[in-house]
């Protein structure tokens, strides 16, 4: 018999497990409403893929307003901003702002925040049980460096970006089969000082042949390379790795270890190219990339023909304008990425963060309820920071006037969302 010694952290408003854009959206905007909030993240920084994941280039993030403008206006005011393609720097060497945005900074962002919200951040704090009784979570359990705790809250908000709040509470949910590939980035420096980095497939297929004439094969079969804001710093894209699943730990550590050792060996055959005798990894991502986790049902699911027919909805809380992006499935698939499916402007309607099966719970970030296309459309990191917003502010009416989040009016979520300048 285990003797776990679980000590009680309290009982909150709400408690948002996973602090990725979505879960530190969820957790300022329930804050800020007068809730009392938790945010527990398993590792020891905010922001997950965007910062952590080394992937700090903000898609869908132009027709937003709320966390996401705060975000941009704070690098911009520190020159840590940096646009994607184009002019980057101007005559006087000052970035030009885009939707590049630096790791560093934005961890130290989303931290500010959050405290100046009043959240309780808790670092280092895995969410690993819930206690459910009748469609109802009790508690949850998180095990951190510093011993097991238990924490109660009216809300809980899954934020984990897997799913794992959802998988715990015994709910329904979908991944791709097979999913989305995983990928891990690394940062790199001693480019040439003139090298801008790529931005279109074809650039990217380029620079991925360029690799290949010289022996240097990389799985993805492109080589992506962001200029970041800073000094000398790209972002490298590199490798997939395939059928990477949220429930198999023994895939998924794999998966870092092959990415990893792809990542030096590729670094140390491309150095030894004419030009780039001094490239060398700078970092490589802590949190590793898996695309897709699980996608939980929920009170509606986004369909194809949603997306397809840019469908709008009177409890609409995101507007998202970017395509459908499905990689490669398998190591020979050569589909394009949107596989024929175009999507135009649509709506995610509040629907999709309220959960089947559990009364006090909603989904924030990618574990929404969405199919397969839809979900490779509204990933992107503009329009889950305004999701996890959406539902923190929800979790937060719903503590205060003690009713479900199924029972909430999602009209008045999407009017918080305009409040916020968000376009829908
Ligand atoms: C390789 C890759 C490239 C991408 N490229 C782009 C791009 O160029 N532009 C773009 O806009 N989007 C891109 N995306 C998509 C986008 O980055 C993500 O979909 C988005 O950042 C997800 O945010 P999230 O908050 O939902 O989840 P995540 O970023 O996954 O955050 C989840 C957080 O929860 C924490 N967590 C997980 N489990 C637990 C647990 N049990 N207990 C406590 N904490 C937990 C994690 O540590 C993490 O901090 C990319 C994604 C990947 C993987």
């Amino acid at each position: 018999m285990y003797d776990f010694k679980i000590k009680n952290m309290g009982k909150f408003d709400v408690a948002v497990c996973g602090g990725g854009v979505a879960g530190v959206g969820a957790a300022i905007s329930a804050a800020r409403n007068g809730s009392s909030v938790v945010l527990i993240e398993s590792t020891g920084a905010l922001g997950g893929t965007a910062t952590s994941g080394l992937m700090g280039n903000i898609i869908d993030g132009v027709n937003k307003g709320g966390l996401i403008k705060e975000w941009q206006d704070f690098l911009v005011s520190h020159s840590l901003s940096l646009a994607h393609v184009g002019k980057r720097y101007d005559e006087s060497g000052q970035p030009v702002p885009g939707r590049l945005v630096d790791h560093e900074a934005s961890k130290y962002f989303f931290e500010k925040v959050c405290v100046e919200a009043g959240v309780r951040v808790l670092f280092n704090s895995m969410l690993v049980g819930a206690d459910v009784e009748n469609c109802h979570i009790q508690r949850v359990m998180i095990s951190t460096l510093c011993g097991n705790y238990e924490i109660s809250a009216d809300i809980f908000v899954d934020a984990t970006g897997y799913g794992t709040l959802s998988e715990l509470a015994g709910l329904k949910w979908d991944i791709g089969t097979p999913p989305n590939p995983a990928s891990m980035s690394i940062t790199l420096g001693g480019f040439p000082e003139d090298f801008n980095g790529n931005d279109t497939v074809e650039e990217k297929t380029a620079y991925g042949k360029m690799l290949k004439e010289n022996g240097i094969n990389v799985s993805s079969e492109q080589a992506s390379l962001k200029r970041m804001p800073g000094a000398s710093t790209w972002i490298m894209g590199y490798n997939f790795e395939y059928d990477v699943y949220p429930d198999n730990i023994v895939r998924f550590s794999d998966a870092i270890l092959n990415s990893r050792k792809e990542g030096f060996e590729t670094i140390q055959s491309h150095k030894k190219l004419k030009g780039y005798e001094k490239l060398h990894i700078q970092s490589t991502s802590s949190y590793f990339g898996l695309r897709e986790g699980r996608r939980i049902y929920g009170k509606y699911r986004l369909t194809d023909e949603d997306i397809i027919e840019g469908k709008r909805f009177e409890d609409g809380i995101c507007l998202v304008t970017a395509g459908v992006d499905v990689h490669k499935l398998n190591s020979t698939d050569t589909t394009e990425c949107s596989r024929g499916v175009k999507s135009k402007p649509y709506h995610i309607p509040y629907r999709c963060l309220v959960p089947e099966g559990c009364d006090n719970m909603l989904l924030a970030g990618r574990c929404i309820s969405g199919d397969f296309y839809p979900f490779a459309s509204y990933r992107m990191i503009g329009n889950m920071t305004t999701v996890g917003e959406a539902a923190g502010y929800a979790a937060s009416i719903c503590s205060k006037e003690n009713v479900t989040p199924e029972k909430l009016d999602g009209k008045i979520v999407s009017k918080y969302i305009r409040s916020r300048g968000h376009e829908l």
